[in-house]
């Protein structure tokens, strides 16, 4: 099927499809391993509309030149992302019963946040930029690792004793999270 614009198709180990439009407008199709092509054409083809009117979007506002992040200014995200995240591992620690040791701010391409056997919590600044819902799930995740060391039912059971909606934020990063990037 022929589509008035040009995309490119990435597989991965997920379970759903989903389209991206980057700031410059490029079109990115993210699909399942083993996706007929059939099926993508047809999802493409359901959302035309909106793909199209996303370009028309960036053709007529394009997106202005990022200046440098400075030294400065990503000091001042760092520190706010370590009280946001400070505060929210504190009340959450105590709904779920666990306790913490330290707690870093970091900057790791792959990760949003992590949990060590001693119980130090990692989180990514750059979570910062997301809806809120999605910090409150990176820190009930690394806090729920302080009783499940690992992805199991009974971790996720864990999760969504307290946050029922959790999916949604899972798939929020897993859909969005690259553009993380592109804010600074
Ligand atoms: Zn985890």
């Amino acid at each position: 099927m022929k589509f008035p614009f040009t995309y490119e198709i990435i597989y991965s180990r997920r379970k759903t499809a989903a389209i991206q439009i980057s700031r410059d407008g490029k079109v990115t199709v993210r699909a399942p391993y083993g996706c007929p092509r059939s099926f993508i054409d047809s999802f493409l083809h359901s959302r035309e509309d909106w793909i199209l009117r996303h370009l028309e979007e960036i053709r007529l506002h394009p997106p202005k030149e990022r200046p440098a992040l400075s030294g400065e200014k990503r000091r001042l995200y760092v520190e706010t992302a370590r009280s946001v995240f400070t505060q929210k591992a504190a009340y959450y620690a105590r709904i779920m019963g666990v306790t913490y040791g330290r707690i870093s701010i970091r900057e790791q391409k792959t990760r949003w946040g992590s949990c060590s056997s001693a119980g130090n919590l990692n989180f990514n600044w750059r979570l910062i930029f997301a809806p809120e819902s999605v910090l409150d799930y990176v820190v009930v995740h690394e806090l729920a690792h302080r009783k499940e060391m690992n992805h199991s039912r009974a971790f996720y059971d864990i999760v969504e004793s307290v946050l029922p909606d959790y999916r949604t934020s899972r798939r929020w990063l897993r859909d969005h999270g690259s553009s993380l990037w592109d804010r600074c």
